[in-house]
C-alpha cells in the first residue's frame, strides 16, 4: 500500500515523464511516408517536388518561407501545425504552403 508521502513523490515524476514524451513527439521529424505527409505532397527537399503532380508548387516556395512554419527562417527544421507540430524541413514543401506575411 502506498503512503501519502510515496504518492506525493510519484506524481511529479509521472508528470515530468509525460511532458518529456510530449516534447519528444513535438521534436520528432515528419516522415515523408506519413499518410498525411503523402496526402499533402510533402517533401523534405522542395526541389524534388514533382511539379506535374503538384501544380501548386512554384520555385522558391519552401517551408521556412511558409506562414505556418514555426521555426526561424534560418532553422533547418521547424514545427508545422498541419502535422501535429512535428518538425518539417526548412527546405521542404507541401501543397498547403502559404507565403509568410
Ligand atoms: S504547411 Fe507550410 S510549413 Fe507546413 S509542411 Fe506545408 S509548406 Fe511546410
Amino acid at each position: 500500500m502506498q503512503t501519502r508521502r510515496q504518492f506525493i513523490q510519484i506524481v511529479p515524476v509521472a508528470g515530468a515523464t509525460l511532458m518529456a514524451g510530449r516534447e519528444a513527439l513535438a521534436n520528432a521529424k515528419l516522415d515523408e511516408n506519413d499518410a498525411q505527409a503523402k496526402a499533402l505532397g510533402y517533401a523534405h527537399d522542395a526541389t524534388k517536388v514533382d511539379a506535374k503532380k503538384q501544380p501548386k508548387w512554384a520555385k522558391g516556395q519552401i517551408c521556412s518561407g511558409c506562414q505556418l512554419y514555426q521555426g526561424k527562417a534560418a532553422d533547418a527544421w521547424g514545427g508545422c501545425p498541419l502535422f501535429g507540430g512535428k518538425q518539417v524541413a526548412g527546405k521542404g514543401w507541401c501543397n498547403a504552403w502559404v507565403k509568410k506575411a
